[in-house]
Order: structure tokens, then C-alpha cells, then sequence
């Protein structure tokens, strides 16, 4: 006797219907799906048969051609590549020309899906370019240029609204030959400006982007103390304290004691001497506070050893407690002192680094009023280093900069997920 199966309360769906809810891209009709080479190809298209232009985005009934068939690329299904497959109309707009119909599912002059580029920047928010290529198989450079996309998809328009304190930086890549210009806003901690070249026209184009009436807003601009820079502030935002930058009037003295040292090393006859001299110069640039038992060691025996040398070692930490000082006048005299010290030092050096300090006496004092410092935004510095690292110095500008962005401005992102609208199926 044949028994009749019990009736299921599953649904058997059609290959294309099965797409259709897995990929869940709305306004799209799948048609038919095959087995290609490398993966699954679906062909689609837009619901609405009257096409919108791919520049404005109206409806328009004024057809030009049909272009052959292509593909784009979108999330894998089962590991399998899938590709949507569609011969795109052109159009004739008014506004436009004649330019190539707008479709659901990827922005205009793409081959990959919104979705699929949205998983790429996501990924690439966290993990770097390498293991971002090889996890969603494409080729290296397509990673920045889908980056690049998104970013100036999502990026806010007002990001330069109601700034008060800000930063200016430069960032080095392709082993210093090349500068980008960042500016970071002290308040959020965000990068909400970045463009190449480090010069005074860079930043000009941050101060007209700007415009006048948000310039006479600033009330403090931290910055290095290269010039270059620093007129560029000065004719525009006249109302803002320059204050210079803590990390960078330190480094002017480590520079100085490091040239000390190497003077000393080749001072010396002695080979042993030497070398230990040589090793010196970690315990001599930290903080005291960080050092380990060996460093502690060495820096006793430069003390015994080498008074030239400790005298600059002196000179560097006494720098470093002048600015961790709280109260502008006292800095202000004691730096003073510390210059004058440093004149007559008998190093060269650091005579050089104290006509420096003299020379920006006043941003460098503002730092002890305002505690304002670019390393501040130590989390948006850590997360740039992190970059270009990453990035091995093979970055083109645009794509450094959509990097920092997509790093450093407060951009959330999520990977693409589909969520499934299905009628409940089973027993309860
Ligand atoms: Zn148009």
C-alpha cells in the first residue's frame, strides 16, 4: 500500500526566487540564474520600466540605446562567486545627455553591488588591504578605489560646521616623499579635513573651504612650528591662539640630545666606550619613569662617564617638566631660563633648538595655557600610523585620505546582511 507523504509546511521555491530573498535587493526581478565558470550569474532588472538617468536620478521615457550585457559583482552565495548579469539602457535626459540608466542595485560607474562594496569598507575599517583582497576576492588597488566610493558616499556634508579648536598635521607616506594635510577637530577628536601637500596653499584651501565667518570662529589652531603653516593661520584665522604643538617642540630637544650623542660616540677611541655609548640611546630618550633596570643602568654610567652628554639629557627633561607645567607666566620665565641655559651649554645643538623656542615663545606658553596638543588625538594618530603602515607606502593620496576618513571621522558601518521577510512555516 503507497502511503501518501505527510503534507509539509515547507515551501519549495524556484532557484530564482531563492536568489531573489537571499540577496534581497529591492526593486530587482531575477529572471534566470546558471552556472558559469567561476560562480553563479543571475540575470536582472530594475522593476520600473521606465528608466532613471544615472546623473540626476529622474524618470526618463527618452531612450538612446541598450548596451550589451555586463556584470556585477555581489556577495558570495555558498562561497560561490555571484555575478548579476544586465544589458543597461541609456538615456537621453534633459539635463544630463545621454548617459547610462541608473539600477537598484549598484551606484552609477560600478561593477560591483552597493552591498558588496559596502562589506568590502566595512572589512577594511578593521583588517588591512591584503586580508580584505583575499576574503572577498579582488584585486588589491580595487579595495582603495571601493573604499574611495563609499567614503565619499557617506561622509557628512557639515563636517566642518561649529569648529572651535582644531589641529593641523602632516602625515608623510611613500617613505616620506610624499604629505598629506590633516586638520582634526580638538573637540570630537575626528579628522574632518585631509587633502595632499603640506604647504601654505594646502592649508589655504582648508581656510576657504571654511569660509570667513567659521574662520573668526576659531579660538585655537595647534600646529608644528613649520612656517609654512603657520602664515597661512595667521591670514586666516586671525582670532585663533596659535599653539604649538607639545610632540613637536619635545622632538626639536630629543634631535638635539641624539646629535649630542653621536658627536660624543665619535669622540671616543675606545671601542667598548663607544658601542656603549651607542647603546645609550633609548635609556637616554625615555621617560624617566619608563625606564628598565639596564636603562637605568646605562644612564648612571653617561652620568659618570660623560658630563656633555648628561648635561644635554638634563636639558631635554627639564623641557619636558617646563611643559607639563600648568601655570602660563611660570613657563613662560622658566623657559626663558631653560633657553638661556641651553645658549650656553657649550652644545651646539641645543643652542640651535633654544633660538627655536625662543623664536615661538609665545604658541609654545599657549600650550601650557590651553593643554591643547595635536598628540591629544593620540587614538586618531595611533589609527593613522596604523594606515600607513598597513598600506606600506604604496598609497595613492585619495586613497590615504578616504583611509583616514573611513578610520577616523566617526563613520559606522555595517557589513550588508538580508534579513529574511518569510511567513512563519512552522509548527508552533
Ligand atoms: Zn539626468
Amino acid at each position: 500500500m503507497v502511503t501518501t507523504p505527510p503534507t509539509t509546511t515547507s515551501e519549495t521555491v524556484r532557484a530564482t526566487t531563492l536568489l531573489k530573498k537571499a540577496i534581497g535587493i529591492k526593486y530587482t526581478l531575477f529572471e534566470r540564474v546558471e552556472f558559469a565558470r567561476n560562480g553563479l550569474v543571475c540575470d536582472v532588472r530594475p522593476t520600473t520600466t521606465v528608466p532613471r538617468c544615472g546623473g540626476c536620478g529622474r524618470k526618463v521615457r527618452q531612450l538612446y540605446d541598450r548596451r550589451e550585457p555586463r556584470l556585477w559583482r555581489h556577495l558570495d552565495v555558498a562561497g560561490m562567486k555571484l555575478h548579476l548579469r544586465y544589458a543597461l539602457r541609456r538615456v537621453d535626459c534633459r539635463r544630463c545627455g545621454v548617459t547610462s540608466e541608473l539600477v537598484p542595485w549598484a551606484v552609477p560607474g560600478s561593477w560591483f553591488t552597493e552591498a558588496f562594496e559596502q562589506t568590502v569598507t566595512y572589512l577594511a575599517q578593521a583588517a588591512s588591504k591584503t586580508v580584505v583582497a583575499s576574503m572577498m576576492r579582488v584585486a588589491w588597488a580595487t579595495v582603495g578605489t571601493i573604499v574611495q566610493r563609499v567614503v565619499e558616499r557617506m561622509l557628512p556634508g557639515d563636517r566642518l560646521e561649529g569648529l572651535t579648536a582644531i589641529g593641523v598635521d602632516e602625515l608623510s607616506y611613500r617613505k616620506h616623499h610624499e604629505y598629506v594635510t590633516i586638520v582634526t577637530d580638538h573637540v570630537s577628536g575626528r579628522v574632518v579635513w585631509a587633502r595632499p601637500g603640506k604647504n601654505a596653499d594646502t592649508l589655504r584651501l582648508f581656510f576657504e573651504e571654511l569660509g570667513k565667518e567659521r574662520c573668526a570662529k576659531l579660538s585655537a589652531v595647534t600646529v608644528d612650528m613649520s612656517q609654512a603653516y603657520i602664515t597661512a593661520i595667521k591670514e586666516s584665522a586671525p582670532n585663533a591662539t596659535l599653539v604649538f604643538d607639545r610632540f613637536h617642540v619635545q622632538r626639536l630637544v630629543h634631535d638635539a640630545l641624539d646629535a649630542v650623542r653621536r658627536a660624543e660616540v665619535r669622540e671616543l677611541d675606545e671601542p667598548d666606550e663607544r658601542q656603549a655609548l651607542k647603546k645609550s640611546r633609548f635609556a637616554l630618550q625615555k621617560n624617566p619613569w619608563n625606564l628598565t633596570d639596564i636603562e637605568r643602568t646605562k644612564l648612571v654610567e653617561v652620568q659618570r662617564a660623560n658630563r656633555r652628554l648628561y648635561r644635554g639629557y638634563l636639558l631635554k627633561e627639564t623641557l619636558a617638566a617646563i611643559l607639563d607645567r600648568r601655570q602660563p607666566n611660570v613657563a613662560r620665565n622658566k623657559l626663558i631660563e631653560w633657553v638661556s641655559w641651553a645658549k650656553h651649554s657649550q652644545l651646539e645643538p641645543f643652542a640651535k633648538a633654544a633660538r627655536t623656542i625662543l623664536g615661538h615663545l609665545d604658541g609654545i606658553v599657549a600650550y601650557v595655557a590651553t593643554g591643547l596638543s595635536n598628540g591629544r588625538a593620540e587614538g586618531t594618530n595611533g589609527k593613522i600610523r596604523t594606515i600607513t603602515r598597513r598600506s606600506f607606502g604604496l598609497h595613492s593620496a585619495r586613497s590615504l585620505i578616504a583611509m583616514i576618513f573611513l578610520c577616523c571621522s566617526g563613520l559606522t558601518l555595517r557589513p550588508a546582511q538580508t534579513t529574511l521577510a518569510l511567513p512563519c512555516t512552522h509548527p508552533t
